[in-house]
């Protein structure tokens, strides 16, 4: 008892020895994060005036020379690392009409990587796919979409979504709704498998039996919300069309009007270019081969302007390494904040970043990395290093309630396998966490769709999330201790019924897009 007491005793001399210290640092950083914020301009700056950063456009290349401007300005060094090199592609004017039998202007955007149209563009008869009892009937059936544009996505039964439906239609016609569109659902991906082939490859079927374009439709399941990747053919244009265009589109061919649209779809091939990360430093004073690395992938896909995916995770590593260079400039360990390349294709930034620097990665203190939104950080697991609760405990204790009060902790929890970077660096065994956030109807509204835009973000979310990167970052820049990087024994895997392995290294796909 007298012993537990007195190492009590002991613990509160030696916090308290220290606490004076760290609540100027934590007070100043608070101080610059709310009385100076640049998250505001940084945002404009970025998505609306740079835009949205496909890999191997020329906007994701201005983009890292935006980065590596604005760090200079604020005397942080900063430069583009390459790690590979990707197919060059710039979007121009998509302007897609219905001209028969009506004329009417269509909610359309072409999609990735898609070539151009001439600029007269394509008009054609719109065409949807019959039922197929099995790939002899579809190759039969195959020769009629020459010269059509083939209508590709399931007709949606509803344009509101689940919510919507929950607040306002009877129980009864609620579910009646959900089971007609599960049904249709099922027979459409029948269908669909029943040709041979799958949604992502049947495109190519069509464009070589002769169809002049695709029309699809990705709903995400909100208001005005579509999801846009990249297209499946190689010469002909490849679009997505709204949910209240595409359904009034399919309507009118299944009634047997003359349904006519009219794409015009302009882009630039650039060729092969090559395609970087960008790197910021900080370096430490005492143990500059120790890294506290900030993390946020700098690629967006290219329906909005990637403002939630990742603009937030990236202005708000930005905007903690202003605030550290401002009140705490000579870190013990160095501060390197890192903005990948190409993570939507597979975390092809950071793994190269990772193969290439076995030397960094041997001294990473920690990661920290947020790519899921723009709100407030809400959880954390210890990403299955066993005495991740020992370090991230003690830097988190340093951190004011406001800014933590609704984190969920998880120690020691399970290494990410993928989802964002810090997999990349969880797979090489250093200690990288993940800052996740709560949704803010992420998974419908934002994430790879047409609105993800400015205007979705959530700016004091945000400032929470840089101010309390910027607490933690300098308290794994002080701490005297090394982080440990012993792994925990990983459960059984349910599915499998093995005993759980740590993730390994991923190959980076170096040469994107390139046949
Ligand atoms: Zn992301």
């Amino acid at each position: 008892m007298k012993k537990v007491l007195l190492i009590g005793a002991y613990f509160l001399c030696s916090t308290f020895a220290i606490s004076q210290t760290v609540e100027d640092m934590v007070n100043a950083i608070e101080k610059e994060g709310i009385e100076n914020s640049q998250l505001e301009q940084l945002a404009y700056e970025l998505m609306d005036l740079n835009g949205p950063r496909l890999v191997g456009t020329p906007e994701m290349k201005s983009a890292h020379d935006w980065a590596v401007n604005t760090y200079k300005k604020w005397g942080i060094s900063a430069e583009n690392q390459q790690w590979g090199t990707w197919k060059g592609w710039q979007r121009g004017i998509t302007h897609v009409d219905m001209v028969s039998p009506r004329v009417a202007s269509l909610h359309a955007t072409q999609l990735a990587w898609n070539p151009s149209t001439s600029s007269k563009g394509v008009t054609a008869s719109l065409i949807t796919l019959p039922s197929f009892t099995d790939s002899l009937s579809f190759v039969k059936w195959l020769p009629n979409v020459k010269g059509k544009i083939v209508m590709v996505s399931m007709l949606q039964p509803t344009g509101r979504p689940d919510e919507n439906w929950e607040e306002y239609a009877t129980k009864a016609s609620f579910e009646k709704m959900k089971s007609e569109r599960d049904s249709l659902e099922k027979i459409w991906r029948q269908n669909i498998n029943n040709t041979g082939y799958t949604s992502r490859n049947i495109n190519a079927a069509f464009e070589k039996a002769g169809a002049v374009g695709i029309a699809q439709s990705r709903w995400s399941e909100g208001f005005g919300a579509n999801k846009i990747f990249s297209a499946g053919t190689e010469k002909i244009p490849a679009v997505d069309i709204s949910l209240e265009d595409y359904g009034m589109l399919y309507r009118m061919v299944e009634h047997g009007a003359d349904t006519k649209i009219k794409i015009v779809a302009e882009s630039k091939d650039l060729g092969v270019v090559p395609t970087f990360n960008t790197i910021a430093t900080i370096p430490g004073t005492e143990f500059p081969d120790e890294y506290v690395i900030l993390s946020a992938h700098f690629d967006s896909w290219d329906g909005g302007t990637g403002a939630t995916d990742n603009g937030t995770g990236t202005i708000t590593m930005l905007e903690a390494a202003r605030i550290l260079k401002k009140v705490y400039p000579n870190p013990k360990r160095t501060i390197l904040v890192g903005h990948w390349g190409s993570e939507e294709q597979g975390l092809n930034g950071s793994s190269s970043f990772v193969e290439d620097h076995p030397e960094i990665v041997a001294g990473v203190q920690a990661l920290f990395n947020q790519d899921n939104g723009t709100g407030r950080v809400v959880r954390l697991s210890g990403q299955g290093f066993l005495h991740a609760y020992d370090y991230l405990g003690r830097w988190l204790e340093a951190v004011p309630e406001t800014y933590k009060n609704e984190i969920e902790t998880t120690f020691p929890g399970s290494p990410g396998r993928g989802g964002s970077d810090y997999a990349s660096f969880v797979a090489a065994g250093a200690p990288a966490f993940s800052l996740s956030s709560l949704s803010w109807d992420y998974w419908n509204y934002t994430w790879h769709t047409n609105l993800d835009t400015y205007d979705k973000i959530v700016f004091d979310d945000v400032r929470n999330n840089a101010i309390l990167t910027a607490i933690l970052t300098y308290m794994a820049c002080e701490d005297p201790e090394k982080t440990s990087r012993e792994k925990a024994v990983l459960g059984i895997n349910p599915r499998s019924g093995k005993q759980g392995e740590w993730p390994t290294p991923r190959t980076p796909q170096r040469k994107g897009g390139q046949d």
